[in-house]
């Protein structure tokens, strides 16, 4: 068990046995869990109860579980483990688009799901714990990027993406032109030692091309990611 204090999370499902088997192992692993059952009881349960993190599910009575995310994120920044139908890559990228930072596909496991809620809550620690008076800002060509204040800017105008989207840039900008490989990148910001999550990777890079433009990350076939930048 690694958590001291509990730490609360909120399970999003209308599945009840998914929702109970969910809410048993978090609680086994010393979490405190809320369960929502539809879409605006989720809302209204992450107003009362602020959750250190939710896992939440895309198909929901009410309102759908992406506009769940919107909701909430609009509110208080809370990272967000969506739980998505197999295959179903739309919502995906919309999941991403809205502010989840990871997904998993339904069926999944319950070690792997307590697993990838341990990792959001470690980064998310990481990124509270950072220094205010950080490093200075990176330019990189027309690309800015304040560590400190987590703000990026391309050719002038700010960018919102997402904390993981933010991490990955900061990976790939603290050694531009150089080629990351794919099990790197989720080892360094994801905190997983599975390779089999390297598509999650694939999809913060598709985020983050959609936000800050297509040629500022070069695909290197079968390694990796590289940004491309002009010093
Ligand atoms: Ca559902």
């Amino acid at each position: 068990m690694e958590t001291t204090t509990e730490r609360r999370v909120l399970v999003v499902e209308d599945e009840q046995a998914i929702a109970n088997a969910v809410a048993a192992r978090l609680r086994a692993e010393g979490f405190l869990v809320q369960i929502a059952g539809d879409g605006p009881s989720a809302v209204e349960a992450a107003r009362r109860n602020p959750p250190d993190v939710i896992v939440l599910d895309v198909m929901l009575p009410g309102f759908d579980g992406l506009e769940v995310c919107r909701r909430i994120q609009a509110e208080r920044p809370v990272p967000v483990l969506m739980l998505t139908a197999r295959g179903e890559e739309t919502d995906l990228l919309v999941g991403l688009a809205v502010g989840a930072d990871d997904y998993m596909a339904k069926p999944f496991s319950m070690r792997e799901l307590a697993a990838r809620v341990h990792a959001l809550l470690r980064r998310a620690g990481k990124v509270a714990a950072a220094p205010k008076a950080g490093p200075p800002t990176l330019r990189l060509g027309d690309l800015e990027i304040n560590e400190a204040e987590r703000r990026v800017l391309r050719d002038g105008t700010e960018k919102h993406l997402t904390p993981t989207e933010f991490d990955l840039l900061v990976h790939l900008a603290r050694t531009p032109r150089t080629v990351l490989p794919r099990e790197r990148l989720l080892a360094e910001v994801w905190g997983w030692a599975d390779v089999s999550g390297t598509r999650t990777v694939d999809s913060h890079i598709k985020g983050l091309r959609r936000k800050l433009g297509a040629d500022l990350i070069r695909t290197v076939h079968g390694v990796g990611y590289a940004l491309e930048v002009d010093r």
